[in-house]
């Protein structure tokens, strides 16, 4: 949730003219507590505090208005939360339904709008309108709709802020929250921000401010009065003094960046010859595991869920997934699972369903194929991919520690795992990608 202070001053109509005002900043309000309200129903009008479990994390993720009248807020600690806030309800993340609820609304609702979508976090995006006008001649009307929509499918509310710069659309939204929409129009830009603190322009930590207040510069309006090269001398730095005076006239350079996000990444190899060896069937797997991960590092995304597919010498073939509670990067997550669902795989040309639909249950797994050394039937091909992806950096990630109590799967294995496997990586780009490989065992006859 957004801490950025907001100034109650910047909380009135800016006035109607629209031109040149193309970019929506859309951010829902207090998103995880929101979406617990509108799936527990008798939450509504409580305070509402979602944050790690105790013991574990125990640190605030979202709280919802209701409970920030406590005094609660993100990055608290849950004990404190739990002493401002006794009679809160207090939740844990589940970041597996937040992250299918934001895939829904920026698929479903915004994408409908425009592709000039550039998506900062699990729950806030900008949208460049300038081509979807044409269309639906004004930017306004996109926000009302793009909140009716939020509202009217998943029950939360969402603010937009609308302006002619990514910089006034995020300060707009802010000073919109909760449940609100603000324009502000072009020509009023620097008179805008002249009302805001200077920690509210994003990018003003601790340290520039300490920085400015050694000039005795403390607000947006004695940096307006002030020419570029003073603010360049100030700062200390062209690039940062440039952007500072840019910001406090309401102006920025910052460009959007549209992530066509894939959809999922695979990997499928045939055998030289059919083979029912399940140790050759694994090593492929493997490697495959090997080579998702590579690529899914290189493009810095995480993964919830693992696909097996094997084809099968008279040519059905099976497929078998499992969704994983943690986001998942490197090869040893993705092998375990992947183990996992080969018998399962393996097993469904065995009660001669073929082509079987995706998603089978663990409880379908023949006990005797995943013990024994050879599979049921000749395999041709197989194969591993993942889907449910999203960015690294705007993927939260919550230890898990009932998940699985192995090395692998504890938080210090994750990471010793994903340090071990970027090693790897550099070692390929160096000497190719059949330099290093884990495992004994090749799928191939050498
Ligand atoms: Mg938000």
């Amino acid at each position: 949730m957004s801490t950025a202070p907001r100034s109650q001053a910047v909380r009135k109509d800016w006035g109607h003219d629209e031109s040149g005002c193309t970019f929506l900043h859309v951010d829902m309000d207090a998103f995880f507590a929101s979406l617990e309200t509108a799936r527990h129903p008798e939450l509504v009008g409580r305070p509402v505090i979602v944050g790690g479990v105790e013991g574990v994390r125990g640190v605030v993720s979202t709280a919802n208005y209701e409970a920030r009248r406590y005094g609660v807020h993100s990055a608290q600690a849950m004990a404190t939360a739990r002493r401002l806030c006794p009679q809160g309800a207090f939740l844990p993340v589940d970041h597996h339904y937040y992250s299918h609820v934001s895939h829904e609304i920026f698929t479903q609702i915004v994408a409908k709008i425009t592709d000039q979508i550039e998506q900062v976090s699990v729950d806030e995006a900008y949208i460049n309108v300038a081509p979807a006008l044409r269309e639906w001649k004004s930017p306004r009307a996109i926000g009302e709709w793009i909140r009716q929509q939020v509202y009217q499918r998943f029950h939360i509310t969402c603010s937009v802020g609308i302006g002619s710069n990514m910089l006034m659309a995020k300060l707009a939204s802010t000073n919109a929250k909760p449940n609100g929409l603000l324009l502000v129009p072009q020509a009023r830009n620097a008179e805008f921000v002249r009302l805001l603190d200077l920690r509210a322009i994003n990018g003003v930590g601790p340290a520039l401010e300490k920085r400015l207040s050694s000039w005795a510069v403390t607000t947006v309006a004695q940096i307006q009065e002030l020419s570029e090269a003073q603010v360049v001398r100030m700062v200390g730095s062209r690039q940062i003094g440039h952007w500072l005076w840019l910001a406090c006239q309401g102006e920025s350079e910052r460009v959007l960046v549209t992530h066509a996000l894939e959809k999922s990444i695979g990997q499928e190899m045939t055998f030289p010859e059919d083979t029912n060896d399940l140790a050759k069937i694994r090593a492929l797997l493997r490697n495959c595991c090997d080579h998702i991960a590579r690529r899914l590092r290189e493009k810095q995304l995480v993964a919830r869920t693992v696909s097996v597919k094997i084809r099968f010498a008279d040519l059905t073939y099976a497929t078998r997934s499992q969704t994983s509670r943690v986001p998942i990067q490197n090869s040893v997550q993705m092998m375990q699972i992947a183990d996992q669902l080969l018998p399962a795989a393996l097993a469904a040309w065995k009660r001669g369903r073929g082509v079987a639909d995706a998603g089978a249950s663990r409880e379908e797994v023949s006990a005797d194929a995943g013990r024994s050394a050879v599979s049921p039937t000749f395999v041709r091909l197989a194969g591993v991919s993942v889907s449910g992806l999203t960015e690294q950096s705007t993927t939260l990630y919550q230890p898990e520690l009932d998940f699985d109590d192995t090395q692998e799967n504890n938080e210090t294995g994750l990471k010793k795992n994903n340090e071990l496997e970027k090693a790897l990586d550099a070692v390929r780009a160096k000497y190719g990608s059949s330099a290093v490989r884990r495992g004994a065992t090749s799928w191939r006859d050498e």
